[in-house]
């Protein structure tokens, strides 16, 4: 008999976690010789989530929920999840039912033939907007061109199987700024992608939105390569370059057909030039001083107040082990 774990980080998703669990069980009791348990991340809803989860977790034995102190973001909730899972592997759903609970079987028993990382790839982008589809586009094209040491993953998110290998090794990176798809990669391991369609949202209201989807590419090309620094270490050769070659020009025009130089222009030009890139580098520099400087800090990365109506306090430091979180548990019974 082997044991899975689902990890379902939930974030303000009242409408749907009710649901949740009875769709997704139906299709996994069809899976042979396989115990399924669940741990949902509450995320720091600021709806009725939790009080939702309190009752599933009630009601059904195999359901277990912590609730982070307040909202980490998704990455931080996952990392909670894997670090609580006690399965021989881990399989992360969005609670919205977006990812299909009918290609579990599929991913298991791909596990089964011996892949560590069965991850679903999306077959849908043709849907997006074109805004969407292209940024998407771009961020794949840098991160393929500049990451030497492996390459990222097209459209392939979090809906994945991971083996307890894999769990373990992600349970090593404690960094602090968490591009999770990237660390996926990193990890290695024998990878299977399986295509899956994303399904329309149950109910509720997506929390993402451009400026989100920036801040995380932004993370992801920080926190994997260098190379933007480099560009930069390019960029000012060459604009040296370019401007020697422009001193010589003008200095050859003045001397040889006596042509007066245009000030003005020609001035306004190359300061704007420089100022813009001036800026960018240091725009670029600042990016990675940033994530210095969250590393350094050493904060947890999550903090969790609540596990199935107990009150717990333990942080992504000091996780208690497997064997002694039930003692934990009875150790701690004031219920909250
Ligand atoms: N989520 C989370 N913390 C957050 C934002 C989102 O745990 O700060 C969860 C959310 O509850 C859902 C999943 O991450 O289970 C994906 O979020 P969402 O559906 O809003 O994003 P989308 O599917 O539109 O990319
Ligand atoms: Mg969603």
């Amino acid at each position: 008999m082997d044991k899975i774990t689902i990890i379902v980080p939930c974030y303000n998703e009242q409408e749907v976690v009710e649901m949740f669990y009875p769709t997704v069980q139906a299709e996994v009791e069809k899976i042979p010789d396989t115990e399924f348990n669940y741990v949902f991340v509450n995320d720091g809803s600021r709806d009725s989530t939790l009080e939702k989860l309190r009752k599933i977790s009630e009601k059904y034995s195999n359901v277990t929920y912590l609730s982070l102190s307040r909202n980490f973001g998704k990455e931080n909730a996952m990392m909670a999840g894997i670090d609580y899972a006690d399965g021989d592997a881990v399989i992360i759903m969005d609670a919205d039912l977006q990812h299909p609970p009918t290609k579990i079987a599929e991913m298991v028993e791909w596990w089964r033939k011996g892949y560590d990382d069965v991850c679903g790839k999306r077959v849908d982008r043709a849907g997006e907007t074109w805004l969407k589809r292209s940024c998407a586009n771009l961020f794949y094209a840098i991160m393929k061109k500049f990451s030497t040491s492996y390459e990222m993953q097209r459209d392939v998110g979090d809906f994945r199987l991971l083996d307890r290998r894999c769990i373990e090794a992600l349970r090593l990176m404690r960094e602090n700024q968490r591009f999770t798809k990237g660390l996926f990669t990193w990890v290695g391991y024998n990878k299977k992608e399986i295509p899956f369609e994303v399904q329309p949202r149950a109910a509720g209201t997506t929390t993402w939105n451009y400026f989100a989807l920036f801040n995380l590419a932004m993370k992801g090309m920080t926190s994997f390569t260098t190379a933007p620094l480099r560009l930069m270490t390019f960029l000012g050769i060459s604009v040296s370059f370019g401007a020697t070659l422009y001193m010589i020009f003008t200095f050859l025009m003045a001397l040889i057909y006596g042509d007066p130089v245009a000030g003005y222009p020609t001035l306004m030009t190359v300061i704007l030039f420089l100022g813009g890139t001036q800026l960018l580098a240091l725009g670029i520099i600042g990016e990675y001083l940033a994530q210095i400087f969250h590393e350094t800090k050493r904060r947890p990365i999550y903090l969790v107040g609540e596990v199935n109506g107990k009150r717990m306090i333990y942080s992504s430091e000091n996780v208690p082990t497997e064997r002694n979180f039930t003692k934990h548990r009875q150790n701690v019974d004031a219920d909250v």
